[in-house]
């Protein structure tokens, strides 16, 4: 597995950053540990991601940084008694199989960005759904091992919270998981076929196509007489009315503070910053806490009304809200 020059403003959903000599997108389980091992001989750091919706890269990049994307370690093995999913599946695949085979469990994932990988890593949510909800066991490799081989952990043991895992307090690349439901009936052809048209995609990353693979997905199954649950249309008018797919960015830039008690989306909008904008970067008139790249926007734009917030946060309400966008 060879590593190439590549722009990671094509690799994250921002649409920002600049060019790496270093990138490499592995497909199997091999190639992960190939690329691992040619970072440690090439002297290499490494900076593992999925399908970046959560990241804001550099505009500069240092010569001694690899990248690697998961987003193509994406397969779903049926097995009698569960699935097991990898981390580069998309959480939204969640959703398609959850229509398949009536698994109501799954519909917090439809239209949720990025990976099931970051997913756990995260603990990603919708509205008090979270992802540490539906799986039961997940497989990783330690890092800082000097061999490399897959362990795995019970959900119960992954210190899950609010956007909280184990996996943040350690070097562990995360393979995948089991999921906790238990399939009866075989909708696998149809699932793996979805699966096939999503890793033909060129650009995964792009906000907008992933929306509209997921809708065009949807509008498919409910032809073929699927009935297509309400909780799935209210998600994609919500995601639609706070305009998630219009623009390039991270979704929600910090982390809701649940001790103060006010969404930061709400405190951005009470102090009227909806809508200030630096460069080519914006916080959304949409949404308080999410900014957006409205036009070629440099990562130096975005960090600049990120300090924006969180300065006036502070002089106003008393506390530094906390990133939830990871910066490499
Ligand atoms: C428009 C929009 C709306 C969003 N809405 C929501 C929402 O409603 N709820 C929510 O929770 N989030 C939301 N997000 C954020 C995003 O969807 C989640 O954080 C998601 O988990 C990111 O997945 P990713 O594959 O893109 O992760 P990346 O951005 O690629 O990576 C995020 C972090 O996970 C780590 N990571 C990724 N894969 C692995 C792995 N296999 N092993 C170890 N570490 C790994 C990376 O190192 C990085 O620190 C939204 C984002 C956008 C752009």
């Amino acid at each position: 597995m060879m590593f190439k020059q590549e722009s990671l403003a094509w690799h994250c959903s921002y649409q920002i950053g600049g060019v790496t000599h270093f990138f490499t997108a592995p497909n199997t389980y091999d190639e992960v540990i190939a690329v691992l091992q040619q970072c440690k001989a090439k002297g290499l750091h490494y900076f593992i991601f999925g399908l970046g919706s959560n990241v804001l890269f550099p505009d500069d990049l240092r010569n001694d940084q690899a990248f690697i994307s998961l987003k193509k370690l994406a397969y779903w093995k049926n097995r009698t008694t569960n699935w097991f999913v990898s981390s580069g599946v998309p959480m939204s695949m969640l959703a398609i199989a959850g229509l398949l085979y009536n698994i109501t469990d799954f519909e917090l994932t439809y239209l949720l960005p990025g990976s099931l990988g970051a997913g756990i890593y995260m603990n990603a949510k919708y509205n008090q759904f979270q992802i540490s909800d539906i799986i039961d066991r997940v497989y990783y490799i330690d890092l800082d091992r000097d061999n490399l081989f897959i362990q795995s952990i019970s959900v119960s043991q992954c210190q899950f919270g609010y956007k909280k895992s184990i996996f943040q307090n350690h070097n562990w690349l995360i393979l995948g998981a089991d999921m906790k439901v238990i399939p009866s009936g075989d909708k696998d052809n149809e699932l793996q076929m979805v699966l096939r048209r999503w890793l033909n995609l060129q650009d995964q990353s792009n906000l907008w196509t992933f929306y509209e693979f997921f809708a065009q997905e949807l509008h498919l199954l409910a032809e073929k007489g699927i009935i297509i649950p309400d909780t799935l249309k209210s998600i994609e008018r919500y995601r639609n009315s706070k305009s998630h797919f219009k623009y390039p960015s991270s979704g929600s830039i910090f982390k809701n503070n649940y001790d103060f008690g006010t969404p930061i989306g709400a405190l951005v909008d009470q102090l009227n910053l909806k809508g200030l904008t630096h460069g080519g970067a914006m916080i959304s008139p949409h949404h308080g806490n999410i900014i957006i790249n409205m036009n070629r926007a440099s990562a130096h734009d975005v960090e600049y009304l990120m300090q924006v917030i969180m300065n006036e946060i502070y002089k106003n309400f008393g506390f530094v809200p906390e990133l939830e966008v990871v910066q490499t």
